[in-house]
């Protein structure tokens, strides 16, 4: 049984109710964690009120900065055992796992040496004036966070929101939450103060509701649906308190004739199957210039066919998806396309070591699939790729564009002038050329436009968004 990580101590909820934790490699239920309330938010939040004003916010850049780093040196000794318990409570390839301790390990080490370098600037003005400007922290911040890569999300929204000076209210997914209540208890063991880091596990219309609307939250981080990050909007919105959302995606590869398809086709193959496909930035539609459309189709589709699907341990390709209903999502993607005549191309395989009780889904290469269907519009989520061909230039950004989402953009082409050209026209928070966010991009800041979101979280950007400014003129003489 899991318990509420609160002021330093592991707390069960106002409730008494509690939840199961369901192990998507087997689909049976192997922990439970706290069903807390708008109670627990509360005590959660008055927690690190207190932690702000007493202790935080009279810590230096440096001394959180020490803080930081003393934390991501304790994750790093416990890599072994983080990267098991994310891979039990996501599902994730035993690989996947290591590399999102890894990713959170960069997190705490490029926020820790970003606290002491924090500042404003001095700006010209009237004569006898002096001008310049401060960057202070919200204050407490609260932070709800999807299952797909708990860690990695903790590390860049948390990992920010403290080097910036604040201190957090965390809300993780019901669906994965263990690995970020282990990390809390590093924290306490790294130094950190009672209240900077607290964890208040549940539902999202309970826990995640009641977060978005307290107002002693100064800054809400949202990444999750389009759907609910609205609501997440409309109840901020209620109250003045800025928000970042980091959305969903659709996100094009696209790839022209000159391009390197050794180096392609690998990076477009991972793009979508990492993490079973769910993935804000999956790389989820093909785009290919006509004259290699075949060529590239045969070359990817013995690819999709040689992938293997099974239990996590297993440390195959691909890991089960998240729940059932995450699988019978996919499904009904894969069975509107059976009925609009939508060619598939190829398809991996479910091991048969993997338990019938498990939320398996085979990867599937799509072809020719026109534009406006779903699967070129709407956000899957599972491990599945929807090809079409375009004829030039225009075509090519006219077809990526044309989605409500603007995530990230892959580009394949070899043409200097067109990378520049494609990176200027796509209308996307990330292009990425000749590659596709290789290196885990903890110092490239991350966000969408349209229904992908505002706000920019990773990257020395985000501590733009976790603080706020303000402006000092003095009149001297
Ligand atoms: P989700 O929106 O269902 O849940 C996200 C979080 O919000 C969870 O903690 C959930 O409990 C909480 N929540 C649910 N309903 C709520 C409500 N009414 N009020 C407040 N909180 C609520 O999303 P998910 O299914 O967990 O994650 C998948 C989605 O997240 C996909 O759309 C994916 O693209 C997106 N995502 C985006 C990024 C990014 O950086 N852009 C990263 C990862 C995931």
């Amino acid at each position: 049984m899991q318990f509420n990580y609160i002021a330093n101590a592991t707390v069960p909820s106002y409730s008494g109710q509690s939840l199961p934790m369901i192990d998507p490699s087997d689909g049976r239920p192997f922990d439970t964690i706290q069903r807390s309330n708008a109670a627990d938010v509360d005590a959660a939040v008055s927690a690190a009120r207190a932690c702000h004003s007493a202790v935080w916010s009279h810590l230096n850049g440096a001394e959180r900065g020490r803080l930081l780093m003393r934390l991501s040196v304790k994750i790093a000794d416990h890599a072994d055992e983080l990267a098991v318990l994310e891979q039990r409570d996501c599902g994730k390839p035993t690989k996947q796992a290591r590399a999102d301790v890894n990713a959170l390990v960069r997190y705490f080490e490029f926020y820790a040496g970003a606290c002491d370098k924090l500042h404003g600037d001095t700006i010209p003005y009237l004569n006898g004036y002096s001008v310049l400007t401060w960057r202070e922290p919200h204050g407490v911040t609260g932070h709800i966070i999807p299952w797909n890569y708990p860690m990695q999300i903790f590390g860049r929204s948390v990992g920010g929101a403290l080097a910036a000076g604040n201190v957090c209210v965390v809300k993780p997914s019901e669906d994965a939450c263990l690995s970020l209540l282990r990390i809390a208890a590093l924290a306490e063991e790294a130094g950190f103060p009672a209240g900077a880091i607290n964890i208040v596990t549940g539902l999202g219309h309970e826990v995640g509701s009641a977060l978005a609307r307290h107002e002693g939250i100064d800054h809400i981080s949202f990444t999750g649906s389009p759907s609910v990050g609205t609501l997440i909007a409309q109840a901020a919105a209620e109250r003045h308190c800025p928000v970042t959302l980091e959305l969903g995606g659709k996100s094009p590869q696209i790839v022209f004739a000159d391009a390197d398809l050794d180096a392609a086709v690998p990076a477009i193959l991972n793009a979508i199957v990492q993490n079973a496909g769910q993935t804000c930035s999956a790389g989820a539609r093909l785009l290919v210039e006509q004259s290699i459309y075949e060529p590239m189709l045969e070359r990817l589709g013995i690819a999709f066919g040689n992938l293997r699907v099974g239990p996590a341990a297993m440390d195959l390709d691909v890991g089960p998806l998240i729940r059932q209903s995450q699988q019978q999502r996919v499904w009904d993607f894969l069975s509107d396309a059976h009925d609009a005549n939508i060619p598939m191309v190829a398809q991996g395989q479910v091991v048969p070591e993997a338990p019938d009780t498990g939320f398996y889904q085979a990867p599937t290469l799509f072809r020719d699939v026109p534009v406006a269907h779903r699967l070129a519009q709407e956000e899957v989520f599972g491990p599945v790729l929807a090809a079409m061909s375009f004829k030039d230039e225009e075509q090519a950004v006219d077809m990526a564009n044309a989605t409500r989402f603007g995530l990230v953009a892959g580009v394949w082409t070899r043409d200097g002038a067109r990378q520049f050209r494609m990176a200027k026209r796509l209308r996307s928070g990330q292009v990425f050329i000749n590659n596709y966010g290789a290196g885990g991009g903890v110092e490239l800041p991350f966000g969408g436009v349209k229904s992908s979101g505002y706000g920019r979280e990773k990257g020395l950007e985000a501590l733009a968004g976790f603080t706020t400014l303000k402006t000092v003129a003095i009149q001297h003489n």
